[in-house]
């Protein structure tokens, strides 16, 4: 190589390691959920790491500087605990649990408000899923009595609403026999007749649902009536939701409910950094990937971003919201 270009290429990589890397990660779900793989494409279309090329020239269109990585975890409670104690930066959560956690309410009455919480965006609307075999007598909820049941682990947004739907229908815990399983496995055990029937709370097509409807293995079942009715009213985060046909192979029109996904951030992150990462996250070249990348991604739209917030916006959310007139004059 002739010296000068070995000396440019060394100075290049000087001035890379010259700008600042920041390292945000993103607590999402299990990986046979939607928050993992929806997590994956945000990370990788906010992330600009020192000496990309500049996104009008083809390159990352990413927050400068930012390496963004997705981490799999229990899902809802546990990423909002995460951000709370500092292990992540930002994480997924449905917009109840934000909500309780932020207000000290319902799971989060015993160990107090995470007040630290903010929101970077509503994502798209999760579907309450209860899925039995194919050959299940179980027809609804109230069926599940005495059942082997996945309400999914500790940590999860799922099995805070599965025992809330378990409540509405006069069920606690201990009527059903519980096997606390994330979606995978749960999606494991169900194949080999383990348990009968798992609930998960994730964006459609979730992975662990798809694989078992493609194998023609299972059935959904709905989550209506008047006790269901009795809890929306209750809850102004969950909403009556049809799941229309054919969304999981051989799976016709179900009636069930939906909750909303959030992005939610640390207080502490500095106000910059978020509102590089929300620019980020609404680049038309984000679209772009959030459309291959997963059916859900589609959902995923500015005009909704600061729809049901269970928290209050970031400040660099917020100011860049402003910006491109996504908020009103009284701040929604
Ligand atoms: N909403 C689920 C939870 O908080 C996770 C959904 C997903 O992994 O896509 O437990």
């Amino acid at each position: 190589m002739p010296l000068l270009s070995a000396l440019l290429l060394l100075a290049g990589f000087a001035a890379a390691a010259a700008q600042d890397i920041t390292f945000f990660r993103i607590g999402t779900g299990s990986t046979a959920g939607t928050y993992f793989p929806v997590g994956g494409i945000i990370a990788s279309a906010i992330s600009s790491p020192p000496g990309s090329r500049d996104c009008d020239r083809g390159g990352s269109c990413g927050a400068p500087g930012l390496v963004a990585v997705a981490q799999s975890t229990r899902g809802s409670v546990d990423n909002v605990r995460q951000i709370r104690d500092g292990t992540v930066e930002s994480g997924f959560s449905q917009s109840d649990v934000a909500y309780w956690a932020f207000n000290g309410e319902e799971l989060f009455q015993e160990e107090g408000a995470v007040s630290g919480l903010r929101a970077i965006a509503n994502l798209y609307p999760e579907t309450i899923h209860l899925v039995v075999r194919f050959d299940s007598a179980i027809k609804s909820v109230g069926d599940l009595r005495g059942k082997r049941i996945s309400l999914d682990r500790k940590g999860s947004g799922t099995r805070v609403n599965a025992l809330l739907i378990l409540k509405a229908f006069g069920l606690s815990e201990s009527d059903v026999e519980d096997v606390p399983l994330g979606s995978g496995a749960a999606a494991d055990a169900l194949r080999e007749a383990e348990i009968d029937g798992f609930f998960f709370t994730a964006g459609t097509p979730a992975a662990a649902v798809q694989e078992l409807a493609e194998e023609a293995l299972i059935e959904l079942v709905p989550i209506e009536g008047p006790a269901v009715e009795a809890l929306l009213k209750d809850s102004p985060f969950f909403a009556d939701h049809m799941l229309p046909t054919g969304v999981y192979p051989g799976i016709g029109e179900t009636h069930t409910v939906s909750v909303g996904a959030q992005w939610l951030v640390a207080e502490g992150v500095p106000e910059e950094t978020v509102y590089q990462i929300t620019r980020a996250l609404w680049h038309p070249s984000t679209r772009q990937l959030l459309e291959k990348g997963h059916p859900k991604g589609s959902q995923i739209v500015i005009e909704k971003a600061t729809e049901g917030l269970g928290v209050p916006l970031h400040p660099g959310a917020e100011r860049y919201y402003r910006e491109v007139g996504a908020l009103d004059e009284a701040g929604q």
